[in-house]
């Protein structure tokens, strides 16, 4: 009996560590080992981090630029190989890709947006967001094995209570000549730091009024040496690149400081920055959602508090 979470790629993605920190709980909870399956070369100090959730063994497969078909293959091979009763994805773009897929050649259930996993007797209690956000949903899984793919967003990063000593093995994982079914022949665009890894994020929304207005976020996410986000609407509406969108179905952050402007709070945008430490919000209705979640909030109209902001930033830098 055994928990496994898949990750690949050449780097550790967000979220990564919370994963890891809930399946460290839930093997512990089961009695059961930890294993960390890492298709590709990531070069991260990854042995620290398996030590302090109590991985047992840090399976390593060698892969360069997997695609979907190849991953499929490789974490089917692996099961087949370790026989892992619980399958954690952390649920990248990739993962959902994945992780279905690998039940389904498995044979064996998937609950996918799980935020919460724990034993309860024999069975796995996952409860998990639905409807966009807009409502929870418990599944009891009683079947002897089973692939959840997890939300970070919401997870906090506890280590275990012992630290583990981490064996690395090299596994190998034959793909056995797959043809992945797409290819990508043009990448989107993506240039300079991620919207994911940023620690500041000034956001805005349909309350801007305008898309010219969007460039008082990106002044003022310049001042205070931030990235600057977009709700789906206005990127919908073509104001901003797809690339700049937070939410569910954009990008999830969890920077230290989101500003949210003119942004009425909906569930789906929540999903990509609730996990923020501080959210400050600038919204004219004083009962938008935005502000069950901010811990400062203006009410006022955004084209007049963001000019005196940016004022203010850049009086602060000099
Ligand atoms: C399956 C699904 C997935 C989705 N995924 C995403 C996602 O990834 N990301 C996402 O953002 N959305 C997503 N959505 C859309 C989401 O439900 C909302 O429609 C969207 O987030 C609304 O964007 P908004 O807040 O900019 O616009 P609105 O909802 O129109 O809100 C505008 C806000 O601006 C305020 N306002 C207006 N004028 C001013 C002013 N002058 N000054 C200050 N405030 C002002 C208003 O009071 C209002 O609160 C998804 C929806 C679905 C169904």
């Amino acid at each position: 009996m055994s928990v496994v979470l898949c990750s690949w790629g050449d780097a550790i993605e967000g979220g990564t560590e919370e994963a890891l920190s809930l399946a460290g709980r839930l093997s512990r909870d089961r009695g059961a080992g930890l294993d960390w399956l890492l298709i590709g070369n990531v070069t991260d100090d990854v042995t620290g981090m398996a030590a302090r959730h109590g991985v047992a063994h840090i399976d390593r497969a060698s892969a360069s630029a997997p695609g979907p078909d190849t991953l499929v293959a490789m974490i089917v091979a692996y099961c087949s190989q370790h026989r892992p009763t619980v399958i954690l994805f952390n649920q990248t773009l990739a993962a959902r890709l994945v992780a279905p897929r690998v039940a389904a050649r498995l044979g064996v259930p998937v609950v996918m947006n799980g935020f919460y996993i724990e034993s309860q007797g024999s069975e796995l209690e996952v409860r998990t967001t639905a409807y966009g956000g807009d409502t929870h949903a418990v599944y009891r899984l009683p079947a002897p094995v089973n692939v959840v793919s997890i939300v970070t967003t919401t997870l906090r990063v506890e280590a275990a209570p012992q630290p583990s000593v981490p064996v690395t093995r090299e596994v190998a994982l034959p793909a056995g000549g797959v043809t992945e079914r797409w290819t990508v022949i043009s990448a989107a665009r993506s240039e300079g730091p991620r919207l994911e890894d940023a620690d500041v994020i000034v956001s805005g929304g349909r309350g801007l009024g305008s898309a010219a207005n969007y460039r008082l976020v990106r002044e003022l996410a310049e001042q205070i040496g931030g990235m600057y986000g977009a709700s789906r609407a206005i990127v919908d509406d073509g104001w901003v690149d797809s690339s700049r969108q937070v939410g569910l179905t954009g990008k999830i952050t969890r920077p230290g400081l989101y500003v949210a402007v003119g942004i009425s709070g909906a569930s789906q945008h929540m999903a990509g920055c609730s996990a923020a430490k501080t959210i400050v919000a600038i919204n004219k209705d004083r009962d938008a959602s935005i502000f069950r979640y901010a811990r400062y909030g203006i009410v006022g109209d955004c084209l007049d508090v963001m000019p005196e902001l940016i004022k203010a930033a850049a009086a602060g830098n000099h």
